[in-house]
C-alpha cells in the first residue's frame, strides 16, 4: 500500500499549494481549477505554507529519531526560526497556536503544549498528520495513538487530539486499503469527545455546502474534507471542491489531500497536479522512506 501512502503525503501538499492563494477568500468570490499565485503570502504556483512544511519537519523527526517529541519540537523549530522545509526562504502562514506552543517550549521546555482549553481547538496538528500514519502503517492501535500524541506538541486540547486520532484511523484504514463505505461503518463505532460525535455519526453525508464551514477549527475542517472527499468520485473533484470553499482553503485542502491521497493512491493523481508541488520529489521520497522504516521496525511476523 506505498501507492496509498505516497498519495496520502503528496496529497497533503496539493491540497495545502493550491489552496494557498485563496486563504482567508470568501466563498462564492472566486474560483479555481488550477494552481494559481498570489493571496495574503504572495506565493507562486506550486508553493505550499505551514501545513506541508510541518509535515516535512514531522516526517524528517520520525526517520531520524523514531517518535519523539523533543525532536519534533526542535525540528519545527527550526522551520519557524530557519525557514527549514519552508517553500520560500523563511516559514510563513504560522498559526497562532503553533507559535505560542514553540515560543512556550523554547522558553520552558514543555514537550505538551500548555494550550489545552477548547478554544485552542485548531486545525493546526491534522494538517500535518499523514507521516505518523504512513510510519505507523502496520499497527492501527499504535497509529491512532500516536496521531494524538502527536497533535500535542503544538495542540494539547481533548478536541484537538482526537480530531488527530479520529483522522489518523481514517488515513490508516484508507492506507490499508478499506474502502470508502467500509471506513463509514468503521468510524461509528470509535469513541471520542463528543464534539465529534457529529463527524461519526457520518454529518458530512447529507449536508448541503451552506452548512459546511471552512473555518480553522479542527472540527469544521475534518468535516468539510469529509464532505469533498465523499460527495465526490476523483481525487480532482473533491479537490477542487475543497479549495473553493474559501476560508481556510489551504488546510481544508491539506486534509482532503491526506485522506483522498491516501485512498486513491499515487497512481490515479494526475501528474499535472503533482509536478508543479515544490519540492514533490523530497515529498514522495519521504513518505517512500517513512513507509518502509515503519515496515521494518514495527511489522508483526
Ligand atoms: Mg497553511
Amino acid at each position: 500500500m506505498l501507492n496509498r501512502a505516497k498519495g496520502a503525503f503528496v496529497g497533503l501538499a496539493i491540497g495545502d499549494a493550491l489552496g494557498a492563494p485563496v486563504q482567508f477568500k470568501k466563498r462564492g468570490s472566486f474560483k479555481i481549477t488550477y494552481y494559481t499565485s498570489g493571496g495574503r503570502y504572495k506565493v507562486k504556483v506550486g508553493e505550499y505554507t505551514d501545513d506541508t512544511a510541518m509535515a516535512l519537519c514531522l516526517g524528517d523527526s520520525l526517520l531520524r529519531k523514531g517518535f519523539d517529541l523533543k525532536d519534533q519540537l526542535d525540528t519545527y523549530l527550526k522551520w519557524l526560526e530557519d525557514g527549514l522545509f519552508s517553500s520560500k526562504h523563511k516559514a510563513f502562514d504560522i498559526g497562532q497556536t503553533v507559535f505560542r506552543s514553540l515560543s512556550n517550549y523554547k522558553r520552558k521546555g514543555d514537550l505538551i503544549s500548555p494550550l489545552r482549553n477548547e478554544k485552542f481547538s485548531g486545525n493546526g496538528s491534522i494538517m500535518r498528520l499523514a507521516p505518523v500514519v504512513i510510519y505507523f502503517h502496520t499497527d492501527f492501535e499504535k497509529a491512532v495513538f500516536y496521531s494524538g500524541e502527536s497533535s500535542k506538541t503544538t495542540h494539547s486540547s481533548p478536541i484537538a487530539v482526537d480530531s488527530a486520532k479520529l483522522l489518523g484511523a481514517i488515513l490508516w484504514w484508507f492506507i490499508n486499503g478499506s474502502k470508502k463505505d467500509e471506513v463509514l461503518a468503521k468510524i461509528q463505532k470509535l469513541s471520542f469527545h463528543p464534539a465529534l460525535s457529529d463527524i461519526t455519526g457520518g454529518s458530512f453525508l447529507h449536508k448541503k455546502e451552506d452548512e459546511i464551514k471552512s473555518s480553522g477549527y479542527a472540527i469544521d475542517t475534518l468535516e468539510a474534507a469529509l464532505w469533498c472527499f465523499y460527495n465526490t468520485n476523483s481525487f480532482e473533484k473533491g479537490l477542487i471542491k475543497a479549495v473553493n470553499l474559501g476560508d481556510d482553503a489551504d488546510t481544508v485542502g491539506a486534509v482532503y489531500g491526506q485522506i483522498a491521497g491516501a485512498y486513491y493512491g499515487i497512481d490515479n493523481i494526475d501528474e499535472k497536479l503533482i509536478r508543479p508541488v515544490k519540492n514533490h520529489e523530497l515529498i514522495l521520497q519521504m513518505a517512500e522512506n517513512l513507509y518502509k522504516k515503519g515496515l521494518n521496525e514495527f511489522s508483526k511476523q
